[in-house]
């Protein structure tokens, strides 16, 4: 029977055999890459004894025809009841006071990890000379840095205020003309990223965290940011896990705990992947890397990702790609972004071994040569499909 996931006292999820998991179809592109990706998760489920009760929520667009508001108290409720949820990508409103519906779920179930795996599936056309070397998953921070929402308007009588005040008591000089913002970074965000990450790679057996950071130039808060996480191992992970800075010789068995400039960073991913395992970074770092990543891979089309908050048990899974509006109910576009994201949903539900058939079949699948437009336009001889039909060809390898 249908029920609802819920948490142990340790922590740990508790998972029926038909767990109920609240979906956003998404705008957009939503329309053809849901009806996909939950196409291959409900066939990969099957096969191993499991059931989904699926119920549908309403943001976005959608949400606002029917109801005039972009997110409705209902489905934050229902997120937050039912603890994990999935959804496809959101139309921003404009002027509609968000900034983003993304960025609203993430603070409001205050889901502080951004999940980011990052490897690249055998076939797909990649703009890197050894794209096999590129296998990173990167922890971005989710909470606070210059996401936090901590802007004034230049030229505002607050903006005036701030800079006043500035002056007179830290004697700051900002011009007068400028917008302000301020830039958060806090032991407490910092350090249970950093726990989440660690965890992460004791239960995965990866071999390196690293830092990213620019604490060179920002050293309060960036600077911070490192000095807490490399606090941390030394804190709770010191029997796992060994920092740079503590390691004499060689790491052994323990994870190595690194840190690196987030310029530095960029270059490196591209000139040395193999150096880079797990990533442990600030919000803004974490955007820019997630997405220079993802295009080392072959594109947002299969990029997938994760918001969670690992004590709580709170996490919603989701399409990296925005609602591509041009392509919307056309059956084109790529299901993989989002049906990764399901991939990683089922890992987090432990069921694991779904979660491998979906990788299994959706290497099978691109092995054969079939692929969605944004594939085959870069790759030879390959046979281009719908995007309901590439759901097809992956359940067919299962
Ligand atoms: P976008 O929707 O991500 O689309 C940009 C381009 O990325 C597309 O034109 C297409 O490139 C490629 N693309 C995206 N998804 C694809 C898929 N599944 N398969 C293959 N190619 C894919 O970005 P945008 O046009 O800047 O944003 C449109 C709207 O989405 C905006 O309202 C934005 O705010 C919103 N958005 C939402 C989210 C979210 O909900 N998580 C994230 C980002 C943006 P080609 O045309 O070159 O093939």
């Amino acid at each position: 029977m249908a029920d609802i996931i819920t948490t142990a006292p340790d922590g740990t999820l508790r998972v029926p055999d038909e767990p109920i998991i609240p979906f956003i179809p998404g705008d957009g592109i939503g329309v053809d890459i849901w009806p996909a990706a939950r196409h291959v998760l409900d066939a990969a489920a099957a096969r191993h004894g499991h059931r989904i009760a699926w119920l549908e929520l309403l943001a976005g667009q959608r949400a606002y025809d029917q109801t005039g508001t972009w997110l409705p108290d209902e489905t934050v409720a229902a997120f937050r009841h039912h603890l994990i949820g999935i959804k496809g990508p959101l139309t921003t409103p404009v002027g509609g006071g968000f900034r983003s519906l993304n960025v609203a779920l993430r603070q409001i179930l205050d889901l502080y990890v951004c999940l980011r795996p990052v490897r690249w599936f055998e076939g797909v056309p990649s703009p890197m000379r050894y794209p096999e070397k590129v296998d990173m998953v990167i922890f971005r921070e989710n909470t606070e840095d210059v996401y936090a929402g901590l802007e004034l308007e230049a030229g505002t009588a607050e903006a005036k205020r701030l800079i006043d005040y500035l002056r007179d008591e830290f004697g700051w000089q900002v011009r007068p003309d400028s917008g302000v913002g301020i830039k958060p970074v806090s032991e407490t965000a910092s350090k249970r990223l950093v726990r989440a990450a660690l965890h992460y790679a004791v239960q995965r057996k990866r071999r390196s965290v690293t830092l990213v950071h620019k604490g060179n130039i920002q050293k309060f808060t960036e600077g911070a940011f490192r000095a807490w996480g490399y606090e941390l191992v030394r804190e709770e992970f010191a029997d796992v896990a060994v920092s740079w800075e503590d390691c004499q010789g060689e790491p052994g068995d323990r994870i190595l705990v690194k840190d690196a400039l987030a310029d530095v960073t960029l270059q490196q991913v591209i000139t040395r992947p193999d150096d880079f395992d797990v990533i442990a970074t600030t919000n803004l770092n974490g955007d820019y890397l997630s997405d220079a990543l993802a295009a080392q891979i072959g594109g947002i089309g299969i990029a997938p990702g994760a918001n969670i908050n690992f004590v709580t048990g709170h996490a919603i899974f989701e399409a990296t790609h925005g609602t591509a509006p041009r392509y919307a109910g056309l059956d084109k576009v790529n299901p993989g972004s989002l049906l990764l994201s399901g991939v990683l949903m089922f890992e987090h539900l432990g069921w694991q071994a779904a979660a491998d058939d979906i990788v299994a079949a959706l290497e099978a699948t691109i092995a054969d040569h079939i692929v969605t437009y944004d594939f085959a336009r870069l790759m030879e001889g390959a046979t281009e499909v719908k995007c309901s039909e590439m759901a097809s060809a992956i359940v067919d390898r299962l």
